[in-house]
């Protein structure tokens, strides 16, 4: 039904910008409740901001996340380099100078950072980064120290009257970047295909630019830039933990919950429950004939069906070319019609796969899948047992060991159909 599904797609989009909305509206409340602070906590105003991009950094480098970490030193560099200029007052070359830059660099780097493949803090790449960041610190503390050392002389004074990098607020070239960047960030983090949800850290990227734009608009308001670098740096934190908690729970090949995310929604069941348990047929010779990763683009498409149940069905992939749909809160009778239904979908569906010389990259293939045809058409069954509770077996636990055996009988009994 196409209604619900595009139901469910706005639902999955509003559940997916939740966390950062709720970080932006939380520092917009703090910089509207900051003069009504106490004095003693007053020092969170700068303890904070280095808390959380501090945090975020080392979690960055723990979660081996290069574009998370990049984001983060970036912004922990720019709120350190533009606390000290400040030292020299609001109105100093070396502060207008540092925020400049700022404006400019961090939106750079996450732009180049989502411009090159995603290879992990610790690989031998990330040398180029240190080397960048290195490049950049020295470039811009030589910069602001114009005029006030012989050494770097006074043209970059000149530099920052030019319409490119002119304040206020934000410079022109900061604000190309900065468009530039988010939209490099949102076409990353828009849904692709319907069974997978979108990254975390693909909504983090943008969510982070964006409070980091504000932060850069506002930084003439008191308190703004520290809240809202503080929000933007809570922003790429939260999406890092969320990654891994999608990591743990979600299955890389098919974007469906994985058998932990089962088992954890077995223990919350009620009485009333049907599961099914799907084996596809003779998959092993399937393999065999057109190879491993033409096995993977067709688990990832049957996948992409189960994911459409209907009933309030949750498919689930269980291990290799097995899956699981729970449907809480109803009985089997009920559900029996969509598990059929399932059945005949599957079989009936004419899978369009591409041969192996496709690139290895997936988000290559992503992009190469619309302009190429597909090689060939293929199809597979799926046999499946049922089961739900009765006088026997009462716990969650039971019932799919029944359906498992449900599954066994409908192998035995020739394939491609449902038994219970
Ligand atoms: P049956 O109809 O009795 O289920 O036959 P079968 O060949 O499907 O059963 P079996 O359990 O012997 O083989 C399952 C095969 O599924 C083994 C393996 O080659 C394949 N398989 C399991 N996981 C994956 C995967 O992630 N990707 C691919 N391409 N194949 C997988
Ligand atoms: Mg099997
Ligand atoms: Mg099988």
């Amino acid at each position: 039904m196409p209604h619900t599904s595009l139901n469910l797609s706005v639902l999955r989009a509003f559940r997916s910008v939740l966390a950062p909305a709720a970080i932006l509206l939380a520092a917009v409340l703090a910089l509207a409740a900051g003069p009504a602070l106490p004095p003693s906590l007053s020092g969170l105003k700068t303890l904070g901001p280095y808390l959380v991009l501090l945090l975020g950094t080392g979690m960055g480098v723990w979660f081996n996340r290069g574009r998370a970490f990049i984001g983060l030193a970036s912004l922990l560099a720019a709120f350190a380099g533009y606390s000290f200029a400040l030292e020299f007052g609001a109105a100093s070359f070396a502060a207008r100078a540092v925020f400049t830059a700022a404006a400019i660099l961090v939106p750079l780097n996450f732009l180049l950072a989502l411009v090159f493949p995603e290879r992990g803090v610790s690989h031998h790449f990330n040398y180029r980064w240190l080397m960048l960041a290195v490049a950049e610190t020295l470039f811009v503390a030589w910069i602001a120290s114009a005029g006030r050392t012989s050494w770097s002389g006074t043209v970059w004074q000149d530099l920052l009257e030019h319409w490119l990098f002119r304040s206020p607020p934000t410079p022109l070239l900061g604000r190309l970047l900065f468009a530039a960047a988010f939209v490099a960030a949102a076409a990353r983090a828009r849904p692709r295909v319907p069974a997978t949800e979108t990254r975390p850290l693909d909504i983090g990227q943008a969510g982070a630019l964006l409070a980091f734009f504000i932060a850069c608009e506002w930084v003439d308001a008191p308190g703004a830039f520290g809240a809202f670098i503080t929000a933007s740096g809570a922003i790429l934190l939260v999406s890092l933990l969320q990654e891994s908690h999608r990591l743990a729970f979600r299955d890389e090949l098919t974007g469906l919950p994985s058998r932990r995310a089962l088992d954890e929604r077995l223990h919350g069941l009620g009485p009333v429950h049907a599961i099914a348990m799907l084996d596809v047929d003779h998959f092993k010779n399937f393999n065999d004939t057109h190879g491993h990763d033409i096995g993977d683009q067709v688990l990832r498409l049957v996948a992409t069906q189960l994911a459409q149940a209907a009933g309030g069905g949750t498919a689930y992939r269980y291990g290799g070319e097995e899956f699981c749909i729970l449907f809480p809160e109803i009985r089997l009778a009920d559900a029996l019609p969509h598990i059929e239904k399932i059945r005949a979908d599957i079989a009936a569906y004419q899978m369009a796969v591409r041969s192996d010389d496709r690139p290895k990259d997936p988000e290559a293939g992503t992009r190469l899948r619309h302009l190429r045809s597909p090689d060939k058409t293929l199809s597979v069954t799926v046999s499946i047992g049922v089961a739900e509770p009765d006088d026997v077996r009462s716990t969650p636990a039971e019932v799919l060991r029944a359906s498992d055996k449900a599954l066994y009988r409908a192998k035995e009994a020739g394939r491609n159909r449902v038994s219970r």
